[in-house]
């Protein structure tokens, strides 16, 4: 802590000195260290869990090392690795903590095994939408409490955006009511696999890779993905009859920047602030990447009308809201980190629902 308070300062004296030392050239220590900071240069490795260029998340962590490469003409080079080039996909998290690679991009809830209350910082059943985490992260104390998570695995963090309200997922079997999720083998990851498990359904893992195939071959009978852009890009629309919403297992998934804290602290701040500044630009290009291209691709599906575009019934969503309590409520009870960072979450989910329900949800009904 203290060698990085010393290194800030240092950094923010020499910056300021170094404008005064052009016209006079008073002190000459300052002006080599500031010329030894500009000309010092970085080669980093950013891993990550999508397949190489993957659209949306893939592409989004592909612009950020080219900005960053850019912005810094060359002073902090990133060059990025598909899942499996360097490392597993959910081995990013522990790579970056042991600094085998200095960032990392993915979403939190991968690394669920190594740290269970990360899954706040990814997606929540029922949980907050795109807009409501960006809140939380930036001006409810979101960010706050992920990178005090994260401090003991010597990694600090950044939001990378969120890759949009998510869908359901498609079904190649109707659900008209609760007893139509008893013996359905779906695939879906996380928190909402456990949520489906107690309503009676059989949760499948499987890799984004993988899902065309289970849903061909019928060895799963419905898949979640993303939304209609990733979707449609997967080929899932000729696999299956009902794309159904809205997507209660994932109502967003946050993206994580992940960067090894050492390697942090050994940028000059005026390559921090570049840092910093790549990942909001990327963040906010992302939600509207999604936004534009899940209308675009949702269009086609409807143009095309081969698959049924459902919403779920009420019975089914209040079926598993319920579970999603429970699920929650004991994920909290047995981890006191989690705990904290749920009633922030909560806490905050509901005041700025109340504003975007007579905000932005009003406006949209409006208009039809
Ligand atoms: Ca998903």
């Amino acid at each position: 802590m203290k060698r990085r308070e010393l290194l800030a300062g240092l950094g923010a004296g020499a910056v300021a000195l170094a404008g005064c030392a052009r016209e006079t050239p008073r002190d000459g220590a300052v002006a080599t260290v500031a010329a030894a900071k500009s000309s010092e240069t970085f080669n980093w490795k950013m891993v990550t869990t999508w397949p190489p260029n993957f659209p949306g998340t893939g592409t989004s962590a592909t612009e950020l090392a080219e900005t960053i490469t850019r912005a810094s003409s060359g002073r902090l080079t990133v060059r990025v690795f598909a899942a499996g080039e360097l490392v597993p996909p959910f081995e990013v998290f522990n790579t970056v903590s042991a600094g085998a690679a200095e960032m990392g991009h993915g979403v939190s809830y991968y690394w669920k095994a190594q740290v269970e209350a990360a899954q706040f910082f990814g997606a929540i059943p029922f949980g907050m939408t795109p807009a409501e985490s960006s809140a939380w992260l930036h001006f409810g104390g979101g960010m706050e409490l992920w990178r005090e998570l994260y401090e003991p695995f010597g990694v600090t963090v950044f939001t990378g955006g969120n890759t949009g309200t998510q869908m359901g997922g498609w079904f190649n079997r109707e659900i008209n009511s609760p007893e139509d999720l008893k013996g359905l083998k779906m695939r879906i990851p996380g928190l909402g696999g456990e949520v489906l498990q107690r309503a009676g359904g059989t949760p499948v893992m499987l890799p984004g890779g993988e899902i065309y195939t289970a849903m061909q071959t019928g060895s799963v009978d419905a898949t979640e993905w993303v939304g209609p852009y990733n979707d449609v890009g997967f080929g899932l629309h000729e696999v299956a009859d009902y794309y159904y919403y809205p997507g209660w297992q994932e109502p967003g998934a946050i993206l994580e920047i992940s960067i090894n804290r050492q390697a942090w602290d050994a940028l000059p701040e005026d390559l921090q602030d570049i840092v910093k500044s790549a990942c909001g630009y990327v963040e906010s290009r992302l939600g509207a990447e999604y936004n534009a291209r899940n209308a675009q691709f949702l269009e086609q599906l409807r143009n095309e009308g081969r698959i049924e575009i459902r919403r779920f019934p009420d019975s089914v969503l209040d079926e598993l809201r319920a579970h999603s309590r429970e699920v929650i409520e004991e994920l909290v009870a047995r981890d006191e980190k989690a705990a904290r960072i749920y009633a922030s979450y909560t806490a905050f989910q509901q005041q700025v629902g109340e504003w975007l329900d007579i905000g932005e949800r009003a406006a949209i009904v409006a208009r039809r």
